[in-house]
């Protein structure tokens, strides 16, 4: 076994293994404290320096700011650059952050995609906010690859204040998560500040969380249906599917209140199969009886229509309950399709050849360029109800959902506006062009039986 060096005969080593060794020594040193990647102090040194300077400033009453630093969508980087691209975007990253501080200031990276910063000094609310100022615009600026491609990454970014906020820098740890979180949900590429309210509602989250996992299981989700008609004599177009989900405690829950939730937490997928095949069910058997003779719209959210296996679980959905695809119209949102349009034009496609028809909810919200909607396969574009609650007379609402119907009459495609209150509004849509409806109007969102009952009053003769 070879003779391991000791204190006694370290002096007897020559000069260069001598040198050697220090270096090593050096090295597992610096390891251990700090993030191979980027350089920085790991969450552990960090955390051991930060807690030396909490005690300063509790010793002279000084303030600190911690600031909570997350790239935005950095699993895409990873997922569609590769994992190189994506180390090297977070050392890069990391430089950009230390660039932005002073070198009093503790930087050091937390986990991921994840990097903590202490402002230390007494700052000030406007010396914050320009540091927040120059942190997002650093990172955000382009990013040479090595094959000369450029890309930019954004962050959102959480503050929390000692001793504004807590004195207890884990609490204020959280509290910097927790405002970076809300910057996220605002739109992310954006800093917060972290306010109590949010506590509440990330507690309010996390148990809602809890309980969400639970939910499809029990069967506390079920769906109200909306029927959608054409101008003039009312005759019925379409049904929307609406979830709904019946919490044990707290009733109704509307689905902007939980989907988001679902979807970061990755509950969706399952909700998502849920009410396809539940809506799909109920259609089919609407058709057979005689009932109904239109398509069941069923809304997708990004997560499904992103996720692989998206068009074989639709097929199935179909070939389960028997039902033709032409039963069926999916709602998909235009930021769906954007985000990755090569994968979302071919989806679109596949459906269409299923017979099932595609259309594009929440239109005017989002980024379609003219020239992509020509070639996108959709079948039907659906105004979105913020310019309709407008109509007429709100002048920039009146022309987006004019540029909407043009739009739609150019392309083939046909148009329909969603949460039609009034007559007056309706009236305005039919004059423009627009021959379909959906809204209070007409009816709200029911549950089945109430859909069966509103559907056998019509047929009925007056
Ligand atoms: P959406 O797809 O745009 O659905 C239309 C929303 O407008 C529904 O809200 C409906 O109740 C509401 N609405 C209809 N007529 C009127 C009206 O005259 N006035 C007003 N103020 N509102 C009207 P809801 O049911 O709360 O759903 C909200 C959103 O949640 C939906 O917007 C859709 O994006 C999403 N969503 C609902 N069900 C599902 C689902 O099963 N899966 C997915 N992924 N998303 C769903
Ligand atoms: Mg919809
Ligand atoms: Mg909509």
């Amino acid at each position: 076994m070879a003779e391991q060096p000791t204190p006694h005969n370290f002096a007897a080593l020559d000069d260069r293994w001598r040198r050697e060794l220090a270096a090593a020594e050096a090295r597992i040193q610096f390891l251990t404290h700090h993030d191979p990647l980027t350089g920085l102090p790991n969450r552990g040194t960090f955390l051991r320096q930060a807690a030396d300077v909490f005690a300063r400033a509790e010793q002279h009453g000084q303030c600190l700011a911690l600031l909570f630093v997350d790239i935005d969508h950095f699993k895409r980087v990873n997922d569609s650059l590769g994992h190189e691209v994506g180390d090297a975007v977070l050392h890069t990253v990391a430089q950009r952050i230390q660039g932005a501080l002073r070198v009093t200031d503790l930087v050091g990276r937390f986990a991921g995609d994840e990097f903590l910063v202490l402002l230390r000094g007494n700052p000030q609310d406007a010396a914050i906010d320009e540091v927040v100022r120059k942190l997002l615009e650093s990172i955000e600026a382009p990013l040479l690859l090595e094959d000369q491609r450029s890309i930019s990454v954004t962050a959102s970014v959480g503050v929390a204040l000692y001793p504004l906020h807590s004195t207890r820098p884990d609490e204020l740890l959280r509290q910097a998560d927790t405002a970076a979180t809300h910057a996220k949900g605002r739109g992310r590429a954006q800093a917060s500040r972290f306010t109590p309210a949010m506590s509440e509602a990330a507690y309010d989250a996390l148990v809602l969380e809890s309980d969400l996992t639970r939910a499809l299981a029990e069967g506390q989700f079920e769906l109200a249906y909306q029927p959608q008609v054409r101008w003039g004599d009312q005759t019925l177009v379409g049904v929307e599917a609406l979830v709904r989900w019946r919490h044990p405690e707290r009733g109704w829950v509307r689905p902007d209140d939980f989907i988001p939730l679902a979807e970061q937490r990755r509950l969706m997928l399952g909700i998502g199969q849920w009410v396809l095949a539940e809506a799909l069910r109920q259609a089919w058997r609407w058709h057979q009886q005689g009932w109904l003779s239109v398509r069941m719209g069923v809304n997708l959210s990004a997560m499904q229509f992103q996720g692989g296996g998206f068009m074989a679980w639709v097929e199935r959905a179909l070939m389960e309950c028997g039902a033709p695809g032409s039963v069926l119209e999916l709602e998909v949102t235009e930021r769906m399709i954007m985000d990755d349009l090569p994968d979302g034009r071919a989806s679109l496609g596949a459906l269409r050849r299923m017979g099932v028809h595609v259309a594009l909810d929440d239109f005017g919200t989002g980024t379609t360029s003219l020239s992509q909607l020509r070639h996108l396969g959709v079948d039907r574009l659906k105004i979105d109800r913020s310019f309709v609650q407008d109509l007429p007379h709100d002048t920039a609402a009146c022309a987006i959902a004019e540029a909407i119907i043009r739009l739609a009459q150019g392309l083939h495609l046909e148009v329909l506006a969603e949460g039609v209150e009034t007559a007056e509004q309706w009236a305005w849509l039919a004059a423009q062009g627009c021959p379909m409806a959906q809204g209070h109007l007409i009816a709200q969102p029911m549950p089945a039986e109430a859909f069966e009952q509103w559907l056998q009053q019509r047929a009925r003769p007056a």
